[in-house]
């Protein structure tokens, strides 16, 4: 085994291969305060990537709602049970066992198998609040609220050090290069179906028409295009923003992802503990259950929750939240002045600008000049 940097969990860890970070890093950040569980994301690529045969039940992407929901059943809770005790310093290091380091002698990771039953519910727990009924509003009194729920859309992570690819043994996974993408190499692939085990956040499925193992592919020929995903661009909140991370001693203020992970320190990947250092990143919802949140995104998600309510006098990243859904485009770099957010690609031209504030226009009932009344209620 080699020991490779996590900075999610800031020690090393172990994996089977030697670490070797790509050059450019594939993410998407959501913002789950906004998620409206549409599902546009989850059509958008399902009607692109996997409407073939044997793909019926796959969603590269799904929305689900948290606590009770989760596609396969309960895929979190069962690969949380397995790995046990997840304890973090007072300073942030993970203390607990990652996934690879907790396999028995036999396995190169801890995984469980979905049966095909636990695919058959994609929308399991859809709006189900924990807590109990809500009644009359009244757990609208504290925040985070008595009552709960949150939507949780989600991609395969391109993770920086796949459970998948350490499980092939065919060593038909591979990550790329140029963009940090994770894929299975069909022609390699003979369906033993070990990266569906291993992936925790089961994103990897079995196709039983092909005979082979599919997953999401990050819409790679758009990326090299310089345009950002179809579950990203289509997003009807305008929650996501894709684009590439950088690991924080290469961050930089200027880039969209960096500047909300590592700057302003209020996305968070999810579940960190299992130790693949997932590349989708979540700002967590306000209103939940704070353990509950600590448990998925770990314990810097008091600060990011606090550094979120304060954005209102923070310019910067307000119009940086302006930018995330305003352009089909890969931003790399961005600004915020006098007033107007804008987004650059990577050869430094504009892509997009948006005003931070939109103008408030105030007319009267009645327009004078056109003699005529604006409103039916004057
Ligand atoms: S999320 Fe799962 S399928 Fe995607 S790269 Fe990570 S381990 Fe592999
Ligand atoms: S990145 Fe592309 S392939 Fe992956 S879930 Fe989104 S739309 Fe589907
Ligand atoms: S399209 Fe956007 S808002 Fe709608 S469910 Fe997907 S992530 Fe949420």
């Amino acid at each position: 085994m080699a020991k490779v940097k996590n900075w999610h969990l800031k020690r090393e860890i172990e994996y089977p291969y030697e670490g070797s970070r790509p050059k450019k890093q594939w993410a998407i950040i959501f913002d789950l305060n906004k998620c409206i569980a549409c599902q546009t994301c989850t059509l958008a690529c399902k009607t692109t990537w996997t409407s073939g045969k044997g793909q019926e039940y796959m969603f590269w992407n799904n929305v689900e709602t948290k606590p009770w929901g989760g596609y396969p059943l309960a895929w979190d809770l069962r690969i949380l049970e397995k790995l046990g005790r997840q304890e973090w310093s007072a300073s942030g290091e993970y203390q607990g066992k990652t996934l690879i380091e907790a396999a028995p002698p036999t396995e190169r990771v801890l995984h469980f198998a979905p049966t095909d039953e636990d695919w058959m519910y994609p929308n399991v727990g859809e709006d189900d609040c924990a807590g109990g009924n809500v009644d009359g509003g009244a757990h609208m009194a504290s925040l985070p609220h008595d009552k709960w729920f949150f939507y949780l859309p989600r991609t395969c992570a391109h993770c920086t050090y796949p459970a998948c690819l350490a499980a092939c043994p065919r060593k038909a996974i591979y990550k790329r290069e140029e963009d940090g993408i994770v894929l299975i190499d069909q022609s390699r692939c003979k369906g033993y179906g070990e990266c569906v085990r291993a992936c925790p956040y089961k994103k990897s499925m079995y196709n039983p028409y092909t005979r082979t193992s599919e997953k999401c592919i990050g819409c790679y020929p758009a990326v090299e295009e310089g345009v950002q995903p179809q579950c990203v661009v289509n997003c009807i909140g305008k929650i996501r923003v894709m684009g590439f991370i950088n690991p924080p001693w290469r961050a930089r203020d200027d880039n969209p992802i960096d500047y909300l992970i590592h700057k302003k320190q209020i996305a968070l990947p999810y579940y960190p503990q299992l130790g693949l250092e997932p590349n989708i990143y979540y700002i967590p919802p306000i209103h939940a259950d704070r353990e509950y949140l600590r448990q998925m995104f770990g314990p810097l998600v008091d600060g990011a929750i606090e550094r979120y309510k304060e954005l209102e006098s923070d310019p910067v990243a307000q119009g940086l939240l302006c930018l995330m859904g305003s352009t089909d485009r890969i931003m790399h770099r961005f600004t915020v002045a006098q007033g107007s957010a804008a987004g650059f690609d990577a050869a430094g031209a504009e892509l997009v600008r948006v005003p931070v504030t939109e103008n408030i226009i105030e007319r009267p009932a009645y327009d004078a000049k056109l003699g005529a009344i604006r409103t039916n209620t004057p």
